[in-house]
Parts: C-alpha cells; structure tokens; sequence
C-alpha cells in the first residue's frame, strides 16, 4: 500500500469546510492538490501530449511536479521541461532502459516515483505512450484510470466524450488518486518559456521487462503535424485514386501552409499513410481551418475533427452528412474545384 496522508488531509478539509462537493472553494482545495503530469519524450525531446498533461494540470489547480525518464534526459527534455511555466519540479530518471517508454518497465517506475511524491492527480496525455502505460499504473495502484478527458470541472469530476463524441459522460471519481489521461486537443496553450523548476533525481526501482524494443518505423514529413497543425486539408474516397490524392490535396495543403489528413476509406484504399487518418481510429484534430474534400462526413469521421474552428468541406452531394457540421460548403467536383481553389490561393 502507498500512503494516502495527502488525500485524507484533503478529504478532512473538504468535509470540514463544505457540506457538499459543490460548494467547493477551488481556492482552497487547490492548495491542497498535487499532480504529477507524465511527460513523454522522444530522443530527449517532449512531445506535445507532454504539454498537454501540463495544461490540465494547470486547470485543475495546485502544485504540479513533472515526471520524465530516459536516457541522459536531465541536460535534455527535463532541462526543456524546467523551462515550463507553473512548475514546481521536474523529477527526472536518468535510464536508458526506460528511454521508449516501455509499460513493463515505465509502469513501476512510475508507480515508485508516484508513491513517493503523495500526488492526487497523475495526468498523461491520451497518445500511445499515455494510453500504453497509464492503465498498468492504475491496475498497480489498484484504482480506476479516467481516460481521454476533454474537461475538468472540479477535482473530482471529468468530462469524456464516448461513442466516438456522440454522447459526453461527466464522471465523478472516488479514488485516493486520480488518474487520468486527456485529449491533447482540449487542453493547449502551456507556456513552454519562463519557467525555472528545480530538476531532482526521481527513484529508479530498476524493474526488469519483459520485453525487448527492436525498431521503429517512423512517416517522416516536412509539413506541419496533424495533430498540432493549424490548417488541415484532408481527402477522402472521393479522390478516386492514389495518383489523384496525391496530385490534388499535397498542392492545396501547400497552398495553406496545411498538413493533411485523410479519411479512413482513404487510408484503406491506399490513398494516404495510415497516420494520416482523422477520426475516431485515427488522430483527433482541432485546427483553426480543417479543409476536406471528398469526405461524406460519418460519425467515425466527425469525431476526430468536429471540434475544428472552422470547417469548410467540398463534395458533390448537397446531401452528404459533412455539410451539416460545416461552416462553409461548395457543392461540386472536386477534381475541378480542388484545383481551382488552389490557383486561387497561390495567387
Ligand atoms: C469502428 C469504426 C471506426 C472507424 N474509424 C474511422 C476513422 O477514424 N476515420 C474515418 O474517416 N472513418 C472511420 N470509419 C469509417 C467511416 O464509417 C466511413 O466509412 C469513412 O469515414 C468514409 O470515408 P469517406 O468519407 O472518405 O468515404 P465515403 O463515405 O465513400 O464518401 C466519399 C464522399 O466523396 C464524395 N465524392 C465522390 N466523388 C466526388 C467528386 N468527384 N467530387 C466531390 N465529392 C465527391 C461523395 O459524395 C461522398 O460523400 C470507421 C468505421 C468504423 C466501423
């Protein structure tokens, strides 16, 4: 067992001051909160789920420690981190075998560290690394993981989108230590300079896995990435072909300054790169502009960009589903309004 003194303060404060949770004085309470937002790194750099869990952890209030491990990170991704605003420390592991971010071995790594800290709240962005390693981390805590929050409305209580975004499930959790994971397109807007956390040693239990990390293979791209991309230009089936996909949507996407992204019908087809996908399988996404051609609009798809700012869809069918979730609609071929609209733009 790990010690709860944290949570039962909290508790003791809570029952004393407020009748119910409702009346909670956040000011208060947040003194009492502390959350422990996992960064994710790549060769020592953070990622943006990283950011992410440190925007939640703003919203919720309290001091935030953050966790990385990895090779040699303390002169890389926790020196990136220190800088952070809002941070009170980085505790960071200096171990090359936790370096992919493997759950075998990251899972109790980071269940010692959080035994450590008393945290309330540990917070991972909902990418594969969070996704991979939070529900180990629970299943050792013995508590129930929240995943894939979009809101946070009290200490407690979360929101989640479920069945792919049709119905939204606010949920309140009872146990001693909150865990969760959330959507890296709800929580934005960390300030990545400025900050000075103090960097600490964090406690290696140096547990042994399972498994082995052999390769990877990575989609490399010098457009901007979908996930974190202000302007998105996505095709879907109506594009016919690979040869048409790639002939139309690269130079639209170029013209905006865009990434791209596809549906799935396109990746299935060979149209698009698998990572290329929006949706409900696929990445979700919240630009400024998200900009779709011959995408009918199903639910699978809308998932994973209707929280985009402005949606602006082409496609032949007056009636095709997209058009009610889109702010502007041009009813037309594609293969003459797609370059049209790029000449147009280049001009
Ligand atoms: C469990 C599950 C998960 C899924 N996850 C995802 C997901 O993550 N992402 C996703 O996208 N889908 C997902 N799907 C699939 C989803 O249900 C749809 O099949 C898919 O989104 C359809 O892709 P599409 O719109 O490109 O193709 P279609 O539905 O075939 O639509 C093509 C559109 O192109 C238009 N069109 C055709 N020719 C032209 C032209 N010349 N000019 C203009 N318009 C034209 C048509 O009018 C049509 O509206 C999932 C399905 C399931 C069951």
């Amino acid at each position: 067992m790990f010690p709860l003194a944290r949570h039962t303060v909290l508790r003791a404060a809570r029952s004393q001051l407020y009748p119910s949770s409702r009346a909670l004085n956040q000011s208060a309470l947040s003194r009492l909160l502390s959350t422990l937002a996992v960064l994710e790194q790549r060769d020592g750099k953070l990622q943006t789920s990283s950011l992410a869990a440190i925007a939640a952890a703003q919203k919720l209030g309290g001091s935030i420690t953050a966790f990385v491990a990895g090779n040699a990170v303390k002169g890389t991704a926790a020196a990136e981190a220190a800088k952070i605003k809002g941070l009170e420390k980085v505790v960071a592991v200096e171990n090359a075998a936790y370096d992919k971010g493997l759950p075998e071995n990251y899972a109790p790594l980071l269940v010692e560290n959080i035994k450590n800290g008393g945290y309330t709240h540990v917070i991972a962005g909902h990418s594969a690394f969070g996704k991979n390693l939070l529900p180990r981390v629970a299943a050792l805590l013995d508590v129930q993981q929240v995943s894939d929050i979009t809101g946070i409305e009290s200490e407690d209580t979360f929101v989640r989108p479920i069945y792919a975004g049709n119905a939204i499930l606010t949920v309140q959790s009872t146990d001693p230590i909150k865990l969760i994971t959330v959507r890296g397109t709800a929580f934005q807007g960390t300030e990545t300079e400025g900050g000075t956390a103090e960097i600490v040693d964090g406690t290696d239990p140096n547990a042994p896995c399972p498994t082995e990390w052999v390769s990877e293979e990575l989609a490399k791209s010098e457009r901007p990435d979908l996930a974190t991309a202000e302007r998105v230009v996505s095709g879907g089936r109506g594009l016919k072909s690979k040869e048409d996909f790639d002939r139309l949507i690269p130079p639209l996407a170029d013209a905006l300054g865009a990434a791209i992204g596809a549906s799935r019908a396109a990746v299935d087809s060979g149209f698009a790169d698998n990572s290329l996908q929006v949706g409900q399988t696929g990445k979700n996404v919240a630009p400024q502009l998200y900009l779709c051609a011959g995408i009918s609009g199903a639910i699978q798809h809308l998932a994973g960009m209707k929280d985009s700012k402005v949606i602006a869809a082409i496609n032949k069918d007056p009636d095709a589903p997209i058009f009610q979730v889109a702010d502007v609609g041009l009813v037309g071929d594609l293969f003459e309004k797609v370059p049209e609209l790029t000449e147009k733009l280049k001009q």
